[in-house]
């Protein structure tokens, strides 16, 4: 049985996570669950799920959980990837870059749902799991596509790689009506059912952006050589070139258990009748257009970012959190979102080779000055 130690697993990966272990009660057994501060729900997957030890994020919260070993903040976070195989990292923001660095010094495999991992600190995170022979695992269906396009492939092959893109709520939107957007409007994704964080950066297409930055890093390719297509139907997960011009896709109906479960499982596959069953047929149209990345700067800035790399990514991403907090929260508009996320970019001071401190320090600073500006606003 793999041991599986769940942070974020009251978030929506989290859930969906434990509903594929339940699915597959003789392949996988959970042995630390964490959350943030959603008590009631953790209490209900303790009972259920018997886990050796549980990281309360919030530590005013943890003395209501009785019966099992329980440890809170970041370094409870920290202890309870030791206790697995394989750690599943759904937790959202920057938060989880420590827990991700401390998984690959223990020498666990690492399933990542966490984007702003890689994103904040991709060549720290990417040189620490080649050093420690650590796979990390796409959770993300776009990245799973491409992995698994990749499986038995030379990766010195690989041309490109083309993200596809849903394009959120307002792919057709112009961009008078995205002044006036709210946030009920910007939290229904038509395809993806998701946590409220990665929706509005669906929305902003800055999820994309964190992508193409993700894709970087896992499988070695200049930022330019990763596109983005916007494909409504959420049915190609993504693509990839080879040096022959064989172009490789990876399809199935979106929904994130697959590509969990996919990763759960690696290297093998698992039968689950329980999963969605795509019928080609009964897709009467799969379509492949650009984005339009004056109406969406986010995945522009990201670009940008990418291609400049050292602490800018870090910034982005920093920048970008506490903006959708902000929007979420009802005290920006989702115009803000990229004005607050540029100007951080524009006036930061970049360090090309940072050190995890040094991008951490990045990180909590930037927050700072951006919960700054949105309350001058
Ligand atoms: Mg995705």
């Amino acid at each position: 049985m793999k041991r599986l130690s769940i942070l974020g697993s009251t978030g929506s990966i989290g859930t969906q996570t434990l509903e594929l272990v339940k699915e597959h009660p003789t392949e996988f057994k959970v042995t630390a669950l964490s959350c943030q501060n959603n008590i009631e729900l953790l209490k209900k997957q303790i009972k259920e799920f018997k886990p050796e030890i549980v990281a309360v994020y919030d530590k005013e919260k943890a003395d209501q959980i009785k019966d099992v070993e329980v440890v809170t903040g970041m370094d409870g976070l920290k202890k309870i990837v030791a206790h697995a195989d394989l750690v599943v990292n759904a937790l959202v923001g920057s938060i989880g870059v420590l827990p991700t660095v401390e998984a690959i010094i223990h020498k666990k495999q690492v399933a990542l749902a966490n984007k702003e991992t890689l994103v904040s600190a991709g060549s720290i995170i990417m040189k620490a799991a080649k050093k420690n022979e650590v796979n990390i695992l796409p959770i993300d269906s776009e990245h799973s596509a491409i992995f698994q396009c990749l499986q038995g492939e030379d990766t010195h092959s690989l041309n490109s790689i083309t993200l596809t893109c849903s394009g959120g709520p307002f792919k057709d939107k112009s961009r008078d009506e995205l002044k006036k957007v709210t946030l009920s409007d910007a939290l229904k994704h038509p395809t993806w059912n998701m946590g409220d964080k990665i929706t509005i950066d669906s929305a902003t297409l800055m999820n994309k952006g964190f992508e193409v930055i993700e894709a970087h890093w896992l499988y070695h390719l200049p930022i330019e050589q990763i596109k983005v297509v916007l494909h409504p139907e959420s049915i190609v997960h993504s693509m990839v070139e080879f040096n022959d011009r064989s172009v490789k896709a990876q399809l199935g109906m979106p929904s994130m258990k697959i590509p969990i479960q996919y990763a759960l499982a690696y290297p093998r596959r698992l039968p689950n009748i329980a999963l969605p069953q795509l019928d080609i047929t009964r897709i009467k149209k799969l379509s492949f257009t650009q984005p339009d990345l004056s109406l969406f700067p986010c995945l522009q800035y990201a670009y940008e970012a990418g291609n400049i790399g050292g602490t800018l990514p870090a910034v982005m991403n920093a920048a970008n959190e506490v903006a959708v907090r902000g929007f979420l929260a009802e005290k920006i508009s989702f115009l803000d979102i990229p004005k607050l996320v540029k100007m951080a970019m524009d006036n930061h001071k970049l360090i090309k080779q940072p050190s995890l401190d040094e991008i951490m320090d990045v990180d909590r600073k930037i927050k700072a000055e951006t919960e700054d500006k949105m309350d001058e606003k």
